[in-house]
């Protein structure tokens, strides 16, 4: 995938990238499709149906595409919900921590599934939702309890966790009202983890499968990532199917939007503090926020670790937190005033987290379609910063 990535870069820096405005978020359709034949093909050979995490990925203006392969989306409350039923059109999969009243009755309308986080949510609104929407299913989603998330932070099973109800707080009169049960364990992970989660959770639940018509899995399956063995995870899912006769549901979202694209962006100066420091005019922070709070370290165009190439510069954002540092890099030739910095990468976990902190402007988003053709699809400005205040 990366080197597809790189390829696909070196026609954009031929073509446009002088023209693009920055900073700019690049989504490639061919990689996204490319990414999206293979999540199809694990639909097709396991017989599971996939979902669209919208947290991590949901640029819609390619539900078009997403949607030719997808089987709807999964929202995190009412805001995903509503973007799922007007742009992606198909199924909706709601999940919340906790609905609230204002709110339920219009997510129920335009769900087809519902999943609740406790049986005393459950409980509190399963008839209300079947009053308002007789269709649609409800579901729980439950803490296997099974950790192996490798950072706490991301950890929907560490301790604590308020993700899930678990086997202990399990309400069996909740039965009566569920369609499915959901659990969303992992994180950038393998198939192998899965299984791990999945012997845990038979264990514990498979014994509340019998009137189920579904379980769905959750995201956290990095199907897309180099290595990853999707010969297993389809043998797991059909060793569950027909085991229990059930469906089954993955939602991932980084594995959809993973190594789609690029964040552009231009050094504005470089000073000199017992380093070179390049700013630039994005944003660890307020931009690429994962690579301070995962963290990692984005790859970037072109550069290598500090001082194995030539030329080494501290990357930083343009806002005046101290910390908002990419890291450090080596390039072939000096930087100049400018410059276009690549960071790759910077399609899932970025655009939907991005805020306006310190003023600074929001990247674009634009897309190069399978023609090679840049289209900038939104630019932001002063308004989108004034408008979040008051
Ligand atoms: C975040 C999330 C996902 C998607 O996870 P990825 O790691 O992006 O695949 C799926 N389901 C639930 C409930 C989530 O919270």
């Amino acid at each position: 995938m990366r080197t597809i990535l790189k390829k696909l870069l070196l026609n954009l820096e031929n073509h446009i990238l002088n023209s693009i405005k920055t900073p700019c978020y690049i989504c490639y359709e061919e990689l996204l499709e490319n990414n999206l034949k293979l999540l199809d093909y694990v639909q097709k050979k396991s017989g599971a149906k996939i979902i669209l995490a919208l947290k991590g990925f949901a640029m819609w203006s390619t539900f078009p595409l997403v949607s030719k392969y997808l089987h709807g989306c999964t929202a995190s409350g009412l805001y995903e919900a509503r973007l799922a039923h007007e742009e992606f059109k198909k199924e909706v999969h709601t999940y919340s921590l906790a609905f609230k009243d204002e709110e339920i009755d219009e997510i129920a309308k335009i769900s087809n599934h519902i999943v609740f986080n406790s049986p005393n949510q459950l409980l509190k609104y399963a008839q209300r939702v079947k009053n308002i929407n007789p269709n649609i299913s409800i579901s729980l989603r439950i803490n296997p309890e099974h950790s192996v998330s490798p950072e706490e932070i991301y950890n929907p099973c560490g301790i604590y966790s308020r993700l899930g109800t678990t086997i202990k707080n399990f309400d069996e009169a909740v039965l009566e009202h569920i369609d499915g049960l959901n659990f969303h364990a992992l994180c950038e992970q393998g198939a192998d983890k899965l299984e791990e989660v999945l012997i845990v959770f038979e264990e514990n639940f498979a014994k509340y499968f019998k009137n189920l018509k579904y379980i769905n899995f959750g995201g956290g399956h990095h199907i897309t990532k180099e290595g990853y063995d999707v010969d297993k995870l389809i043998k797991l899912i059909k060793k569950f199917k027909i085991k229990y006769d059930v469906e089954v549901y993955l939602e991932p979202g980084e594995a959809v939007g993973w190594q789609t694209g690029v964040l552009v962006s231009s050094v504005l100066d470089i000073v000199d503090n017992q380093m070179k420091i390049a700013i630039l005019d994005t944003s660890a922070e307020a931009h690429m926020p994962d690579t301070l709070a995962m963290p990692y370290r984005a790859e970037v165009d072109g550069a290598s670790v500090a001082n194995d190439k030539k030329y080494t510069y501290r990357l930083t954002g343009n806002t005046c937190l101290a910390g908002d540092i990419m890291g450090n890099y080596s390039f072939d030739e000096a930087l100049k005033i400018g410059d276009k910095v690549i960071f790759l990468d910077q399609i899932h976990y970025t655009f939907v987290k991005s805020t306006t902190f310190n003023g600074i402007k929001l990247p674009s988003l634009a897309i190069i379609n399978k023609e090679n053709k840049l289209k900038i699809i939104k630019n932001f400005g002063y308004k989108e910063y004034k408008n979040r205040l008051s």
